[in-house]
């Protein structure tokens, strides 16, 4: 028998550890085969303090760190489609991801659907506020809905809003000029109830650390949360079922429990 298998799209290095590290390895220990498709180096994020990585080695540091990530998280494929992080905010560079159309970044998430054949798909929620999470996010789902394989299940990872509310409000004691503080905060993260599906992924909370950790060019969203707060993002999988459209309780079972048939 033939394992089912798992395709998480991210916009940039570490979406697929900082978003998607314990439902990789949630899904990895239930037989299914995984792989990551990023659609960027994350060059324009910012490096660490005090780590010794330089703007310009960023790219190389990056893609490095989340092909160790991966492979720490059970990750078979890691396909990178070489377009360049836009960045928060302002003007994109020539050859940034929200200067691809939406058709063409579908098209190619497309290729990579018809290649890996994958059951289920994750994409993250996009409501963080960072722009090329909402392209990933619009494209996936352009992609899943125009390509001749049939994927059962097309997911969003969400940050819950009251989660994000929770972790706004504290963000806003300790570093108050955050860019991702930009958005107001009744429109942060994914309301709670349009969460279908929920899954108890504490049993991988110290190998997601672990990965985490590997991500050392950037700092964690999580380092400095109280535990509490974090551990409110770090042992739970909180899903949004796309497609097909959550009519029914089996929107609510968790996926890599219930395998599809294949
Ligand atoms: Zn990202």
């Amino acid at each position: 028998m033939s394992e089912p298998r798992l395709l998480v799209v991210v916009a940039h290095p570490d979406d697929e550890t900082f978003g998607c590290g314990s439902l990789l390895l949630h899904a990895a220990d239930h037989g299914w085969r995984t792989s990551v498709c990023c659609a960027t180096r994350g060059e324009a994020g910012e490096p660490a303090a005090g780590r010794g990585i330089t703007r310009d080695a960023l790219p190389q540091a990056r893609e490095r760190e989340l092909r160790d990530a991966a492979r720490l998280l059970g990750v078979e494929h890691v396909v990178l489609l070489d377009h360049r992080d836009s960045g928060m905010a302002g003007d994109p560079e020539p050859g940034a991801l929200v200067a691809v159309t939406l058709e063409e970044l579908a098209t190619q998430i497309q290729a990579e659907l018809e290649r890996l054949r994958p059951q289920v798909v994750v994409t993250l929620d996009g409501s963080d506020g960072h722009r090329d999470h909402a392209h990933v996010k619009d494209a996936t789902i352009r992609a899943v809905e125009q390509t001749s394989w049939h994927v059962d299940r097309l997911y969003l990872q969400c940050l819950p809003r009251s989660l994000l509310q929770r972790w706004a409000d504290h963000r806003r004691t300790i570093d108050p000029d955050s860019p991702y503080l930009d958005v107001e905060a009744a429109e942060l993260g994914t309301p709670d109830d349009r969460i279908t599906t929920t899954i108890d992924t504490s049993p991988w909370l110290a190998r997601r650390w672990e990965a985490i950790a590997l991500h050392r060019s950037q700092r964690s969203p999580y380092d400095d949360l109280p535990e509490e707060l974090a551990s409110g993002f770090l042992t739970c999988e909180h899903l949004r079922q796309l497609r097909p459209p959550p009519t029914d309780t089996r929107a609510q079972l968790d996926p890599f429990a219930h395998r599809p048939a294949i």
